[in-house]
């Protein structure tokens, strides 16, 4: 008999009703003979609310002074209701089915608190529990360090204990459950004319996530693709009569290798992200070494440096810089700057965040031309303007001003013919 992991994201679980559909969905599964491990996120808001109380935006009174451990204590505590709901609601409709916290498995992870990665997961006593006809109900998004602390896996982090969980115990798929139908070709909420991918491969997938679309956490489709565990992506708004078969013809998106597709598209979607800040620095000098003071120093501070591009100024001997880090380190990241100026010698410091990336992605652009011209033909057409262009080989990101961020994805979604597949 095998094995099979279900989870399901904060809208699925956010009340009884919807956690007695889960239930259902649940029951389904283990009625057509699986053993099921599902693994559950906090109910929708409730992960934001209780980080605002760890940063004292959620209190009355003047806010705490933080700390990451304490942090997880914090926030982790979400899915630790819906996962007790859960087992209950299985039980109440009769299938046995038990919690397990991330302690419990264990589910290992290392000490970067908040957004911690998976180390291991010890998967025995899991396997025997679900072996023996027992629901494994697990809280998502948190595992234990090695000295017995709690820690959470970053936002999102649930779709990675998922997976990580399907690996250990050797399923033969990990079903995300999600409020949209499956991958879209962009946000479907931002563009109504969407349409959803049957099959999207595994590096086009890690490629939408990390550029800013929030259906999967980026390390779950890392994880997947180096586990080799086959992902599917569906809606949690349906009763089990109308579940997708399990012969994967039905709905929903399914993640697979690229070889397994066989309809091939130059572009599969676009994706954006408004978490971006850009930093621009003006008059360095144009010698060796000026940018491993800079990005060295940043990445001793743990600051995630993305675009990156360096130009002649017009004053002989120097040069202008711009990049970008997360809207969060933009202030971090211009305080260690400023600290090397000195040493460096350059003459301003800018910052803007009122920026956001926008990204086509398709891996026939490894074989295709004319991609880029055609992002940039739709993008001047609408009068948006690029402020800095980043590419690999299956990716075109550019920067732009944030207010036309859903202007700009709707221009390239067309100008690809993506409404149309
Ligand atoms: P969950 O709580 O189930 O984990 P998330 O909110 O994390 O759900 O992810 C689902 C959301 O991802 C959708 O509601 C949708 O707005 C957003 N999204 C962004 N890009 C895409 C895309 N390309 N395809 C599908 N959904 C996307
Ligand atoms: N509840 C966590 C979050 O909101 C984890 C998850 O939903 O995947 O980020
Ligand atoms: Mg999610």
């Amino acid at each position: 008999m095998s094995r099979l992991v279900m989870k399901f994201g904060g809208t699925s679980v956010a009340d009884l009703e919807r956690i007695r559909r889960v239930a259902r969905l649940v029951q389904a599964e283990v009625a057509a003979g699986h053993k099921v491990a599902v693994v559950v996120s906090a109910m929708a808001g409730k992960t934001n609310e209780l980080v605002a109380w760890t940063d004292g935006s959620g209190a009355s009174a003047p806010g705490l002074t933080p700390s990451d451990d304490e942090y997880d204590v914090v926030v982790a505590s979400g899915e630790q209701v819906t996962a007790g709901l859960l087992a209950m609601a299985l039980r109440n409709a009769g299938t046995p089915a038990r919690s397990w916290m991330g302690w419990q498995i264990p589910i290992i992870a290392d000490d970067a608190h908040g957004r911690a990665r998976i180390d291991d997961v010890e998967p025995d006593r899991l396997i025997a529990a679900m072996d023996a006809g027992q629901v494994a109900v697990i809280a998502g998004f948190q595992g234990v360090t090695r000295d017995g602390r709690i820690a959470t896996l970053g936002r999102g982090g649930s779709d990675t204990s998922a997976v990580a969980i399907a690996a250990a115990v050797k399923a033969i798929r990990c079903d995300i459950y999600t409020d949209v139908d499956g991958v879209y070709t962009t946000d479907p909420r931002i563009e109504s004319k969407a349409r959803k991918l049957n099959k999207i491969s595994y590096e086009e997938m890690l490629e939408m996530a990390s550029l800013g679309a929030k259906v999967l956490q980026t390390r779950s489709v890392e994880l997947a693709m180096a586990q080799n565990v086959p992902l599917r992506v569906l809606s949690s708004f349906v009763e089990p009569g109308e579940a997708p078969s399990l012969d994967g013809s039905g709905q929903g998106t399914i993640v697979c290798d690229e070889d397994e597709i066989m309809e091939k598209r130059i572009v599969s979607g676009v994706a954006y992200s408004r978490d971006e800040a850009k930093i621009s620095l003006f008059g360095l000098p144009d010698h060796p070494g000026v940018s491993s003071i800079i990005f060295g120093a940043l990445a001793d501070a743990n600051v995630n440096v993305d675009m990156i591009v360096q130009s002649h100024a017009r004053t002989a001997d120097t040069a202008n810089m711009e990049f970008t880090v997360g809207k969060r380190d933009a202030a971090r990241a211009v305080d260690i700057v400023r600290a090397a100026q000195t040493s460096i010698g350059f003459d301003d410091v800018a910052v803007n965040d009122e920026v956001s990336k926008v990204s086509v992605i398709g891996v026939g652009m490894r074989s295709h031309t004319g991609v880029a011209k055609t992002m940039f033909a739709a993008l001047a057409e609408k009068g948006v303007n690029i402020q800095v262009i980043s590419t690999s080989e299956i990716k075109i990101s550019v920067l732009i001003d944030a207010a036309y961020t859903e202007l700009a994805v709707r221009a390239l979604h067309a100008a690809y013919g993506l409404d149309q597949l």
